[in-house]
């Protein structure tokens, strides 16, 4: 490809609405143009890349045995009616009439469409199993379209189904999907790690996301670099240690007058935050909840919310506790009339301080068992760094990183809500098992450029750069350096080598720059060494330049294949 023919508008300042490295040079080096917001344009650039992770992704889930077929983007409101996520989805969902004022919706996803399929083509147990895959364009009317191709409006995912007689086989398809992920995100260099994820609200059965590291990511996650256990916040264990056990105290009520945080109480009465025991009022849906935990630790709303089955789980505030007859700032759990849920913190935990729900007192030495009622401990705590590894006890590790993939078993939700039936060997109908496998398409392009950057520009891996190489001619004006530089491009192309030759009549330095914003892997330089019969060779990740004879050039380009 000629620079001079080719569309590459590169840019010298950093456009002001991006903020984040991927969104900032796949503007400036050409890849992309912003439309509207959270919609962009795949310039020729941009498509060369995205075509190729599309590829990568492809072989990798056709070698798996999934079947590539295409559905529509325009889905009736009937399908999602059925689900009752018509609903569910709210805003989110681009909805649309057609000339006889149906409804209609752009699909963000296809759970319905493709469960249609399958009911109206499947009977038996001897149809099944199916897992199917789709790489399209989808729809999400984001409240706040940001950080470029990383949460668009518009997007390309890669969307598959499977379909199962049973649990079982539907697990051994989940854990295909899952190696088969493994080996995407490793063939695109990425790295990654695999998150067990909350299934919550949603109610599957297990689900893993698949999450790049990246400083910007606003999926926060907590992982173990000796045996690789990684898990969002959210949903993430941790080993407990315990403090060791003591002879019981007796019980005491004290004075702390104007103390009332875990730090206040823990200095005034001179113990340590882990003696502090929190009792922190929750409502959860319409009921009343206590749960106690150890002072240094915070409660993760998203567990409790699991355990209570609640959809809506938040602290109560400060009206509500005073209806409740409870003392802010000094809640305890003697005598307290609401159902208590103890943390695993507080489990074997001996002489400890709560508030004693009057102001300005709180209870010392106090004992489960002998002062308060704990029935059953759980993991309502969100683990943090340095936390023991739920797994192998090593320090935890907290980072940030960007969500590219998303595994899901699925069970029998959408099946049952949509009648997808199979008659089985038994000759009783049942709910087909699904599960369900993304991967955003446009937004690994993004995550490639946040892994793969300097302050220079992109620094593609060679499995998805735009070009394998790029031929500079430093002075178009110089017959010697046209010929040596088409020379090479011709022998480059001959070879099967993507190849990008600036032929473009302008500055040398224009030249390198964009060369270093573009990121193409593999660059030569045709300059003033031609005078000594060299060229100079040099890769974007690195510092290093080699001279090599002009007589040598095709010998070197084998290399390059
Ligand atoms: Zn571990």
């Amino acid at each position: 490809m000629l620079a001079s023919r080719y569309f590459m508008p590169t840019l010298k300042e950093n456009p002001s609405e991006a903020q984040v490295p991927s969104h900032i040079y796949l503007i400036r080096a050409g890849f992309i143009r912003s439309l509207s917001a959270g919609i962009y344009e795949y310039l020729p650039l941009g498509l060369r890349v995205l075509r190729k992770i599309e590829n990568i992704i492809r072989k990798r889930m056709d070698e798996s045995g999934a079947l590539e077929l295409l559905l529509p983007i325009l889905t009736p409101a009937e399908l999602w009616k059925e689900t009752g996520r018509w609903d569910v989805y709210g805003k989110e969902l681009f909805r649309l009439k057609d000339r006889k004022d149906a409804d209609f919706a752009l699909g963000p996803t296809h759970e319905e469409t493709i469960t249609d399929l399958v009911r109206k083509n499947v009977r038996s147990y001897k149809d099944l199993p199916l897992n199917f895959y789709q790489i399209q364009t989808k729809f999400r009317d984001e409240a706040r379209p940001r950080y470029g191709l990383i949460r668009g409006r518009e997007f390309i995912m890669k969307d598959g189904y499977s379909f199962d007689v049973s649990e079982e086989d539907a697990i051994k398809t989940y854990e295909i999907m899952k190696d088969t992920y493994h080996k995407i995100f490793k063939d695109l260099k990425l790295d990654y790690l695999m998150v067990e994820a909350d299934v919550g609200a949603i109610g599957g059965k297990f689900s893993h996301e698949f999450v790049v590291k990246v400083p910007s990511g606003e999926a926060h996650i907590v992982y173990c670099e000796s045996c690789g256990y990684a898990a969002n916040v959210e949903a993430a264990k941790f080993h407990h240690n315990k403090l060791p056990p003591e002879e019981l105290q007796p019980l005491e009520k004290v004075y702390t007058p104007s103390v009332s945080s875990v730090e206040e109480v823990a200095s005034f009465l001179k113990v340590p935050t882990q003696k502090i025991v929190k009792t922190l009022i929750y409502k959860a849906d319409d009921k009343f909840v206590a749960v106690l935990i150890r002072g240094d630790r915070e409660v993760n709303e998203t567990k409790l919310a699991n355990l209570l089955k609640a959809l809506d789980v938040r602290p109560a505030t400060s009206e509500e506790l005073k209806e409740l007859n409870i003392v802010e700032g000094f809640v305890g759990p003697i005598g307290l009339n609401l159902p208590i849920y103890g943390d695993y913190s507080i489990e074997g935990l001996y002489n400890f301080v709560v508030g004693a729900n009057e102001k300005d007192y709180h209870y010392k030495n106090v004992n489960i068992g002998r002062d308060i009622k704990v029935e059953h401990f759980y993991d309502l705590a969100s683990a943090k760094e340095k936390d023991p590894c739920p797994v192998c006890k090593a320090p935890l590790k907290e980072t940030t990183g960007l969500e590219v993939g998303h595994i899901f078993l699925l069970g029998t939700k959408y099946s049952s809500a949509m009648k997808a039936y199979f008659t089985d060997k038994d000759g009783k109908e049942k709910p087909i098992i699904m599960g369900c496998y993304g991967i955003g398409v446009s937004r690994l392009m993004a995550a490639i450029v946040e892994q793969y950057h300097d302050d220079k520009g992109i620094i593609w891996p060679d499995v998805v750069a735009p070009f394998d190489l790029h031929i500079l001619i430093l002075n178009m004006k110089d017959e010697k350096s046209v010929k040596s530089g088409f020379e090479i491009y011709e022998e480059a192309k001959n070879l099967g080598i993507d190849v990008l030759l600036d032929d473009r009549d302008i500055s040398p330095g224009a030249k390198f720059k964009d060369a270093d914003l573009i990121g193409i892997p593999n660059r030569i330089v045709i300059g003033k060494s031609l005078n000594e019969g060299k060229v100079e060779y040099q890769r974007r990740d690195s510092q290093e330049k080699k001279m090599i004879d002009l007589d040598k050039v095709k010998e070197f380009l084998q290399t390059l294949k």
